[in-house]
């Protein structure tokens, strides 16, 4: 089977290449899916290259996403033939990943596919926009609707960024996306932003811990200083789901914006969902995802490319959704 190696040299420096391998050193498992689609995350970016502290042995195939048809199955809930999907549980981190034409996992770990998406479509999703909706049902749960006003998206050119804007224009929200890259402006369009804010606008520090009420949520990939201003531009009573780190791990705010303004932080985690919620946020996505709007996202590309992609995600490079034909 082929597949995309990371190897570690004795120097400790990783190098990534497309590999014909034994299917026999497939790692241990309930299922076996002859892999069709997988995707490029921001993590996937980190495996590819150096590894980020995440990977946890070499020779390792990177992939923290993966759509395919069960191959073999020694557990009672899949049969050969079945259509499915996987996100997280630190596959392609820790575990042995999409980025190969078979993969050997729990079967906890994976979700039939959902009704009404292909397995390319659901790769077109992957982790970013998976993330996006389970950000988008975090805000609706704490009160969001489309009457309370505007929401902001940050790093909205990116994977998480495209689908948020996607998702919330479809259900009747006014969005706004914040890029650094002017150049995408017509594409946030598209997608359905009702307008776009500059990076540079809100990337300086904190000055003022409440500045003029301007968001009724935000969903923030960014982090870091960006997420520090959004906080004290928040609405009485709104919240920020916070999902990424693009800019920075740090956040240098104040509990103002909590303690006068009840701004509520929503922490969200793709990796470590249980399935009920999985299954129920694939749900949504086939619902309230436009097909073409996700089309519209996709960067076709094949496992070559790989190497490539994962350095230009690193560089806030790529641009809405990559889908890797593995087949
Ligand atoms: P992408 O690289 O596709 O998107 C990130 C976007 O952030 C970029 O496209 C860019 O958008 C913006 N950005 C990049 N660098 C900076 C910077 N220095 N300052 C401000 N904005 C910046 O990645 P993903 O969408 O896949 O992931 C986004 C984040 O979410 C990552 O940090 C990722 O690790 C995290 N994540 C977390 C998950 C979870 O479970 N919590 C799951 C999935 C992702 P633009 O060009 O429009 O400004």
């Amino acid at each position: 089977m082929r597949a995309l190696i990371v190897e570690k040299d004795d120097e400790g420096k990783t190098s990534a290449s497309v590999q014909e391998i034994d299917e026999a050193r497939l790692p241990d498992g309930d299922v076996t899916v002859a892999v069709e689609y997988s995707t490029v995350n921001y993590k996937d970016g980190l495996c590819i290259g150096p590894g980020g502290g995440l990977v946890r042995n070499y020779p390792h195939v990177p992939g923290i996403d993966f759509a395919g048809t069960v191959e073999a199955s020694d557990d009672p809930r899949y049969a050969p033939g079945d259509k499915v999907v996987l996100t997280g549980w630190r596959v392609g981190e820790a575990y042995w990943g999409g980025y190969a034409e078979k993969a050997r996992v729990k079967a906890d770990w994976l979700v039939p596919l959902p009704n009404g998406l292909t397995t390319r479509a659901s790769m077109a999703v992957g982790t970013a926009g998976f993330t996006a909706m389970l950000a988008v049902m975090a805000l609706e749960d704490h009160g969001l609707t489309p009457d309370k006003g505007e929401v902001l998206v940050t790093g909205a050119a990116g994977g998480v960024g495209s689908v948020a804007t996607a998702i919330l224009a479809n259900l009747g929200y006014e969005v706004a996306g914040v890029t650094g890259r002017p150049e995408t402006g017509d594409y946030l369009k598209s997608l359905g932003a009702a307008r776009v804010v500059a990076r540079e606008e809100l990337n300086e520090t904190v000055k003022r811990p409440l500045e003029a009420e301007t968001w009724a949520g935000c969903i923030d990939a960014v982090g870091g200083a960006m997420l520090a201003r959004v906080l004290g531009q928040v609405k009485y009573g709104g919240s920020v789901a916070a999902v990424g780190l693009a800019g920075g791990a740090g956040l240098p705010a104040t509990v103002i914006p909590f303690l006068l303004r009840g701004v509520n932080l929503l922490g969200i985690d793709s990796v470590m969902q249980p399935f009920e919620n999985r299954v129920r946020a694939w749900e949504r996505v086939a619902k309230d995802l436009p097909m073409d709007k996700l089309e519209a996202m996709v960067q076709p590309a094949t496992l070559e490319d790989l190497p490539k992609l994962g350095a230009d995600i690193l560089k806030g490079q790529v641009k809405g959704r990559v889908v890797v034909d593995v087949k």
